[in-house]
């Protein structure tokens, strides 16, 4: 039963907030994890692989509480792990972990549970209270109708602060922000002829150049060795306009495609995300149907599973400190670090063109302050995730499945630090945080 009152509420259950209720419950705090879905995941759910937790040197900088999750999740079966071996254009390592998101969704759920957070599902967080500048609880709208419920902490892992909106802090929009794509997983798809053909550099009738960048490893259930990953692009219908795509195959049949795209979307107005939702699935029916005209291995391929509009930033925070893209491509580091991003800055052409990338300093890392998850002039509230405090070129990188996992890890241990202490996350020790982080595998 839920109670009316926690030291610490994960509002949220997506990529960032799972290791926040973990982090907060396995340091002493009283937690529960608030999610609008029927299951825990959010955007990690959608198909993608964990990027961005080794450098470009091969060097692992997401560990801790991530590492937990992708043993568990190869303990299931759900996943081959770290695939390395591969490499960048400019000759930096590229290291990929693929897994099954219906896996993730089952694993996270039972991490969570094993921590000792609650869950409440199915709810949808529409208010707050505060005392002066503190957030002290959130009103909650779903079938039950409404309930308040009170924390000493709160951590936004909403991925579009909706919660330091809610409370009044200082955010950011952007005029432009990275389109935003359905992913949709194909099943019947020829894996073997498809990989043939791309290595003879079959004519993909028009479909253009596919092949950028191809990885093998061993696939689940099968153990046969062939692709999991091809990134590249292409021109879909002999439009002008080149697309870049990834197809991640974690099972033989399978394919995982990230390949359609829509730009100008909102990710916090309905009806706006109601217009992406439409013309992506549109966008998603043509392109099948192209694939399965055009492209070689996918002629008997149909649709499995359609994620829901994927949204790659909205809103910003603006923190104690604002990450500039100099800071995470210098590959700087800071006293109060909690967590470390390696992956390029990928950024989504607005317009809907090319992903274009930028690398970070020497194939190394960078750290995240701690800073950039606190919002400025408001108590109580720590976020994780891709809305932490970050221009758009460093949000390009922080974003990343791994890095806001380590994000989440942080702010759940922070959270549960500062209600041991009596204090607000904003006052907490970062020495003893990161002494925390430290002693609990964590990489900062
Ligand atoms: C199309 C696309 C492709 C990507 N590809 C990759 C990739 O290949 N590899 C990689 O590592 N990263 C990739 N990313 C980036 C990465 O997946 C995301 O940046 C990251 O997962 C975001 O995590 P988050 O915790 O901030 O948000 P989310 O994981 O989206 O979690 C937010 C959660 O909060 C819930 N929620 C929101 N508002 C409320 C509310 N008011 N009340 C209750 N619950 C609420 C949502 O339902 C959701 O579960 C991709 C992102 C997109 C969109």
């Amino acid at each position: 039963m839920i109670s009316d009152s926690y030291d610490v509420i994960v509002a949220g259950g997506g990529t960032a907030g799972i290791p926040a209720a973990i982090a907060a419950a396995r340091n002493g705090a009283k937690a529960l994890i608030i999610e609008e879905n029927g299951h825990l995941g959010g955007t990690a759910v959608m198909g993608v692989p964990f990027l961005g937790a080794f450098d470009g040197n091969g060097k692992q900088v997401a560990c801790g509480l991530f590492q937990e999750i992708v043993q568990r999740l190869i303990d299931e079966n759900g996943s081959i792990g770290h695939v390395h071996g591969a490499r960048w254009a400019n000759g930096r390592e590229f290291v990929l972990t693929p897994f099954d998101s219906e896996i993730f969704k089952y694993a996270a759920q039972e991490m969570v549970l094993e921590s000792g957070a609650e869950i409440l599902l199915h709810s949808f967080i529409t208010g707050v209270s505060m005392d002066g500048n503190r957030v002290t609880g959130v009103d909650i709208t779903s079938k039950s109708g409404t309930k308040h419920i009170n924390a000493k902490a709160i951590i936004d892992c909403t991925g579009d602060a909706d919660i330091a909106s809610l409370c009044g802090a200082e955010t950011l929009k952007k005029t432009h922000v990275q389109n935003s794509s359905i992913l949709f997983t194909l099943n019947g798809v020829d894996t073997q002829r498809l990989e043939k053909a791309l290595e003879k550099g079959e004519n993909i009738n028009g479909w253009g150049s596919w092949h950028t960048r191809t990885v093998e490893a061993r696939k689940l259930d099968s153990g046969s060795q062939s692709y999991v990953h091809i990134a590249g692009h292409f021109t879909p219908f002999g439009n002008d306009k080149e697309v870049t795509f990834t197809a991640v195959s974690g099972r033989d049949g399978e394919v995982y495609l990230n390949a359609s795209r829509i730009t100008g979307i909102d990710g916090t107005d309905s009806e706006s995300l109601t217009h992406g939702e439409i013309e992506e699935r549109r966008n998603i029916h043509a392109l099948v149907q192209g694939l399965r005209e055009n492209v070689p291995g996918f002629e008997h391929a149909y649709v499995s599973k359609t994620s829901e509009l994927g949204i790659r930033e909205s809103r910003t925070i603006i923190g104690d400190y604002f990450l500039t893209g100099e800071d995470t491509f210098g590959g700087k580091d800071f006293p109060d670090s909690i967590a470390r991003g390696a992956y390029p800055s990928d950024i989504h052409d607005p317009k809907g063109g090319r992903t274009q990338f930028i690398f970070i300093k020497g194939g190394g890392s960078y750290g995240i302050p701690y800073r950039c998850l606190l919002p400025k002039e408001i108590e109580g509230l720590l976020v994780a995730g891709r809305t932490i405090s970050a221009a758009q070129d460093a949000n390009g990188t922080v974003r990343l499945q791994s890095t806001v996992i380590c994000q989440g890890q942080a702010a759940g241990t922070a959270a549960a630090l500062a209600v041991k202490n009596r204090t607000t996350p904003r006052l907490v020790n970062i020495n003893t945080l990161r002494n925390t982080l430290t002693s609990q595998g964590a990489c900062i």
